[in-house]
């Protein structure tokens, strides 16, 4: 914009490891003078610290509880890192330190939803935080700068959730010059998508009958927003009686993202019930192996990271004695990459071999009931194609999907003047 530089978003790659899961910052010659933080997901945070490191007048800019949960995720990172460093010899981790992560965060500024801020830029430009309904604090952001308005969406969620209350559309009165939709599930067809009380119901049945036969169910969860939306879809399941009053525990780190969700109720939907944490139980030590035989030896509900069920997370950690035994239910409810651990036990035949740590020997699986549920916090297809003309900007941008999600959109989403779905590098030119 006129010679200056404002960033949106600044992730890692989760499928990818060391410098290679950074984004192309060789493609930023000048230097951002803001970066706006759409909400913490490591996909859209995680490289923060290092981006810090390399233009150290940036300022950044995200809603207030995303500023809380940075600090704990990037911390985590680091944590993650060097782990991998150490396990899988990875020479470029960690990425950035603890100290890099305190400096970054020095950075940041939060604000409110609904709130107009000017940004750090010689030229007036005005941001606005919009409510996203992915994750707590998730912002879809609208920016008017001189002479062109843009609107970001980042990730949204168009429905309600267990407690996040479902993406607002803009003000029909506002016009939108460049609009930047974000395309997760631009392949998933329609006739995949599943209605979230009939998932609910599907999930409680499974959840009872391992229960019922004195099994213990592991579901493996994002840390952040999953995990506190399952916790609480199976307290009031449990308050309904559909499944039994057995405890449910959760892990570390989701407890600490927990705490985040009580501090900022008022993010969540009006009429969410959040359950206070103290209702739900510590793991302990995962890395035990006598201590998860003694966590698995009563009926219970377990809740842990991470949600793919990486090596060594505490979700890997208990699912390699659980598969050992027959009687009990691994239940994951999100996305899973084809390369994960998550996915291959998903798939794996009983008698399989597979390494739930990152150094350990494989231990066969005996377990069958292994299931998926699907509870995205992503818009389907529909509703953002819905978004688009709605909205009818000028110029609408495709980003953060798959290839064939976001070149579906681009096939099927009319309603914008231009229509651009970029590969790394591109440059478009925007009509104003
Ligand atoms: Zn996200
Ligand atoms: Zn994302």
């Amino acid at each position: 914009m006129d010679g200056h530089s404002l960033l949106l978003d600044s992730g890692t790659h989760p499928k990818k490891d060391g410098k290679e899961s950074l984004p192309e910052f060789g493609l930023v010659t000048k230097a951002p003078e803001a970066v706006i933080i759409s909400h913490a997901h490591i996909d859209h945070c995680g490289s923060v610290p290092y981006l810090v490191k390399q233009f150290p007048l940036a300022r950044i800019y995200a809603t207030v509880p995303t500023v809380r949960i940075m600090d704990r995720m990037l911390h985590n990172s680091v944590a993650v890192m060097e782990t991998l460093a150490r396990e899988r010899g990875i020479a470029d981790y960690p990425l950035y330190t603890h100290d890099d992560v305190h400096y970054a965060m020095r950075s940041i500024r939060g604000f409110d939803l609904g709130v107009p801020f000017g940004v750090n830029m010689p030229i007036p430009v005005k941001a606005t935080f919009h409510h996203a309904g992915h994750v707590l604090g998730s912002a879809s952001t609208l920016l008017r700068l001189p002479g062109h308005t843009v609107f970001y969406t980042a990730d949204i969620c168009e429905t309600d959730q267990e407690l996040m209350g479902g993406f607002r559309p803009l003000d029909k009165s506002v016009k939108i010059d460049t609009l930047i939709v974000e395309s997760t599930r631009g392949a998933t067809e329609e006739h995949r998508i599943k209605v979230y009380s009939e998932e609910i119901a599907r999930l409680s049945k499974a959840v009872k009958q391992v229960l019922d036969q004195g099994g213990a169910v592991l579901i493996p969860c994002f840390a952040l927003g999953r995990t506190q939306e399952v916790l609480n879809v199976l307290a009031r399941l449990q308050e309904e009686g559909r499944i039994p009053t057995v405890p449910i525990y959760a892990s570390g780190l989701g407890r600490a993202m927990y705490e985040i969700y009580e501090k900022y109720g008022e993010y969540l939907r009006p009429d969410a019930m959040l359950r206070s944490l103290d209702s739900f139980d510590r793991i302990g030590n995962v890395y035990d192996p006598r201590k998860v035989d003694e966590l698995l030896s009563h009926p219970c509900i377990i809740v842990a990271t991470s949600g793919m069920m990486i090596e060594n997370t505490p979700s890997a950690m208990i699912a390699r004695e659980m598969v050992q035994q027959p009687q009990h239910g691994i239940f994951f409810v999100g996305y899973l990459d084809h390369e994960t651990l998550g996915y291959k036990l998903l798939h794996a035949e009983p008698g399989d071999l597979l390494a739930f740590t990152l150094r350990g020997e494989p231990v066969e699986r005996k377990l069958t009931n292994i299931e998926r549920f699907d509870f995205s916090s992503h818009a389907p297809r529909q509703a953002l194609k819905d978004l688009v003309e709605r909205i009818q900007p000028k110029n609408v941008v495709f980003v953060h999907g798959d290839p064939d999600a976001v070149d579906w959109m681009l096939a099927n989403a009319p309603g914008a003047r231009n229509s651009f779905a970029p590969r790394i590098g591109e440059t478009l030119t925007l009509e104003s």
